[in-house]
């Protein structure tokens, strides 16, 4: 039976902030386990979902929409309870009392004894026209996710560090030359993934340019990226028509306050029931610390949360139902 404190609509037993696969996996399993759950989310439910046209890597579905997985794992969650509130949380914290509260910038407040923070991350952008309008049509931030949707396409990758080079590796499984935009001369990434990359064939790196628009044909799909020296100023066409963009990462954690621990770039430590440093607070998805971000994993993540935070619960009952032992000192311990 649900451990609900107050009578009070925004009293829960367990807050999810972030509604893609992570914090969707998480409710449904917390409906399952009939805690009253409610998952916070600005936009609608998807995550980044909603920034992948097709799905081909979640077992069971060959090929399915984004969009189209993402309703799935919504109405999944909220056939068993899960309550869904478009809100763009500002704090989340834990109070001396032990209860987590969530503001949200309507100027509501959540409270719950738990709560699961699948806030994701946003990779940079590039900022140039045309990035967003074909984003999902030819411009990507994940080669695993779309790098085979460009089988035999020419692409290009846009970024000098680890991630930008690590991956033009990766995309030469698929397409058939991979032009590598840097905007300087010097590659950020180790001498490693560095080596690797000028010793494979199909990649030719384009020094001291940037980005100035994606274009695309009558269908919406990429075919052009205009490119700026930075040098000369001279201006050129690169005729690829997958653009994947690797320049930075930012995990979505600041609306944590208080001390939680983390990497030097930010995402969420956690123990292997994705529990964070701030007791009964857990991590899932993107967020947090791990070696790869994918659907699948993201999924696995809200399971372990759910599942985790339902025994935080249930120990936490234990606690506050076991009679009070009196010390001989004469103190409650
Ligand atoms: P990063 O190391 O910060 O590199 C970002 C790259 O994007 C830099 O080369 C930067 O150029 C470029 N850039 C930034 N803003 C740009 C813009 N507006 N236009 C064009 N280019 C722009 O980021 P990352 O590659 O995502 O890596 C993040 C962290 O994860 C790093 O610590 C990295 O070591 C780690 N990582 C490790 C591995 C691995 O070890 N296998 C793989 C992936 C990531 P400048 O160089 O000119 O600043």
């Amino acid at each position: 039976m649900s451990d609900t404190l107050l009578e009070n609509n925004q009293q829960y037993d367990l807050i999810i902030v972030g509604a893609g696969p992570a914090g969707m996996t998480a409710a449904m399993y917390a409906g399952r386990s009939m805690l009253k759950t409610v998952v916070l989310e600005r936009g609608a439910s998807g995550g980044e979902l909603l920034n992948t046209d097709v799905i081909e890597d979640y077992p069971g579905f060959e090929h399915i929409k984004g969009w189209d997985l993402a309703q799935k794992f919504e109405s999944h969650a909220k056939k068993f309870g899960a309550e869904f509130a478009q809100e763009t949380v500002l704090t989340l914290k834990k109070l001396p009392e032990g209860l987590f509260s969530a503001t949200t910038e309507s100027g509501n407040e959540y409270l719950s004894r738990t709560a699961i923070v699948t806030s994701g991350g946003t990779p940079t952008k590039l900022n140039v026209p045309g990035e967003l309008e074909y984003a999902g049509k030819g411009v990507s931030y994940c080669a695993i996710c779309d790098g085979a949707f460009f089988k035999g396409h020419t692409l290009a990758v846009i970024g000098g560090g680890d991630a930008a080079v690590e991956e033009a590796d990766f995309l030469t499984r698929y397409g058939e030359k991979v032009y590598l935009v840097h905007r300087r001369e010097e590659l950020r990434a180790s001498k490693i993934l560095q080596k690797r990359l000028f010793e494979n064939p199909k990649i030719e790196v384009i020094w001291n340019s940037v980005v100035e628009r994606i274009e695309a044909d009558s269908d919406g799909l990429v075919n052009n990226i205009v490119l700026r020296d930075v040098i000369t100023h001279e201006a050129r066409d690169l005729r690829a028509t997958g653009i994947f963009v690797f320049i930075g990462f930012r995990p979505n954690t600041g609306i944590i306050e208080g001390h939680v621990d983390h990497d030097e770039m930010g995402y969420l430590r956690t123990d292997m029931n994705m529990e964070t440093s701030i007791k009964g607070l857990f991590a899932a998805g993107d967020v947090r610390v791990q070696l790869t971000r994918q659907v699948t994993t993201a999924a696995g993540d809200g399971t372990t949360a759910a599942i985790a935070a339902e025994k935080y619960l249930a120990a936490q009952r234990t606690l506050r139902d076991e009679p009070q032992i009196v010390a001989t000192g004469g103190y409650a311990v």
